[in-house]
């Protein structure tokens, strides 16, 4: 395990300053990977948002997440949906609802554990073929469809866009969020609360909070690179 807490104080520090002219934005250390010391090292470090790809690394990770006061934990990889029922009860936010069916399960499971799951919609903005999320001419259909899932609580939306070459390439996926946002699940959200965008990574979260992202998902930028776990683990 490579662990460097001093880099990961200084890198925290550095992306907290960045994102301080940002009020709404919230840092989320994404933690595939990472030991239960570098969680704890993180939120020492001021980082409350804690979000995991893989179920079972969620489980491991579970006891020292909830162990930090006023920390939360999301789902932010994909979901099986054989898999929903091991932690509908444990994580604060589903960030990577991507289908219909999905959302069924998390409905189900939610009532059956008295419930309402938090949801963001995962918005496949590069319309890539390899990629999970729901297209973004589709979302319209996906929000009406799953309106009736009354313990699934549509918060927002999540991407994650396509790898770019110069971090200004990225505008044009994250200004379509902000439309989508806008134009469509704003509709959808009779609550009254400001729909979230999930948006950026540590390659590319500086031009995301240009547009307004609520959410920054940051792993390497904030404990340094990843020994295995691969970019199509994560696109899968
Ligand atoms: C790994 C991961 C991130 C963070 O990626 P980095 O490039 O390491 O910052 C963000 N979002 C999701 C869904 C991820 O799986």
């Amino acid at each position: 395990m490579n662990e460097n807490f001093d880099l990961i104080e200084k890198n925290i520090a550095e992306i907290q300053s960045e994102m301080s002219a940002y009020t709404g934005a919230h840092l989320m250390a994404a933690i595939k990977t990472r030991s239960d010391a570098e969680v704890r090292k993180a939120y020492e470090c001021g980082v409350r948002y804690f979000g995991e790809n893989r179920v079972q690394e969620l489980l491991a990770h579970y006891e020292c997440v909830r162990s930090l006061p006023g920390a939360k934990l999301h789902m932010i990889g994909t979901l099986q949906k054989n898999k929903v029922k091991y932690i509908i009860d444990k994580v604060d936010m589903i960030e990577s609802l991507d289908s219909v069916s999905l959302a069924e399960e998390i409905n189900k499971r939610a009532e059956k554990c008295g419930v309402k799951m938090p949801v963001l919609i995962e918005v496949n903005i590069g319309r890539e073929a390899q990629k999970g999320g729901v297209m973004p001419e589709e979302l319209e259909g996906f929000l009406a469809e799953t309106a009736r899932f009354e313990n699934v609580l549509p918060k927002g939306l999540m991407t994650i866009a396509p790898v770019c070459e110069r971090e200004e390439d990225y505008a044009r996926y994250f200004s379509e969020m902000v439309s989508l946002r806008d134009n469509v699940l704003k509709k959808y959200m009779n609550d009254g609360e400001e729909p979230l965008l999930s948006m950026g990574m540590s390659g590319n979260y500086r031009e995301a909070l240009k547009y307004g992202s609520n959410f920054v998902r940051i792993g390497t930028g904030i404990f340094g690179p990843r020994a295995y776990f691969t970019n199509s683990d994560m696109q899968k």
